[in-house]
């Protein structure tokens, strides 16, 4: 039975991020969320951030400002993007210390780390996740769950990113948590070993690809 585990990126969203709790609680799913510094510090996304911690979800930092790759920044601005969402959630108590790059567009590949920060993670004891499976939520807000569905049927374990952002993709999840569990999924919070190159601070899968190669 192929695992698959869910993801929400760039949250958290007022108009959005309480539907999707609520969502994930009728199908009994555990999710990570990876936030936004500048939405988990606002007034209406603080209280969203502890209510996914509150109800089992994870939360990992997702940069703060989540505007250029952290691969493209100059060591200083890379390593203030990871500090200061950091500050934003240090009010919470999380089992795990996770870190999610921002991407742009989904894409894996060299622009997504800066050689100092590889440094911090390791130091902090941080989880480095990345992802497998990217149904493009954001840009096609209907067609994504047919394309999800079937992603996730190639592989036997899919990390798969969405957004809680106002897309209107997320008016169907419920369907597509529907359809994944009649397909035979088994849906698990944990992460595949693939997607995720460090590990409480330990280097377990080679971050060249995802390194920038002459940093600033
Ligand atoms: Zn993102």
């Amino acid at each position: 039975m192929p695992k698959v585990t869910l993801t929400f990126d760039n949250g958290p969203t007022p108009s959005v991020t309480p539907f999707v709790l609520d969502c994930l609680a009728r199908h009994e799913v555990k999710s990570t969320f990876f936030v936004v510094g500048t939405k988990a510090t606002s007034k209406e996304g603080a209280p969203l951030v502890q209510r996914a911690s509150s109800e089992g979800h994870w939360i990992g930092n997702h940069t703060f400002s989540h505007t250029t790759p952290l691969g493209e920044l100059k060591r200083d601005a890379a390593l203030w993007e990871f500090e200061q969402a950091e500050l934003a959630l240090a009010w919470l108590d999380q089992p795990r210390r996770l870190f999610r790059p921002y991407a742009s567009a989904g894409k894996l590949g060299r622009h997504l780390l800066h050689p100092a920060l590889i440094e911090r993670l390791q130091a902090g004891a941080y989880w480095c996740v990345l992802w497998n499976s990217v149904p493009g939520d954001w840009r096609d807000p209907d067609g994504w769950v047919a394309r999800a569905l079937e992603d996730c049927q190639t592989r036997d374990w899919s990390l798969v990113v969405l957004h809680d952002q106002a897309t209107g993709a997320m008016k169907h999840l419920d369907r597509f948590l529907t359809a994944l569990r009649g397909q035979g999924a088994e849906l698990t919070q944990d992460y595949p070993p693939e997607c995720v190159p460090i590990r409480e601070g330990k280097i377990v899968r080679p971050l060249d690809p995802y390194v920038a190669e002459a940093p600033l």
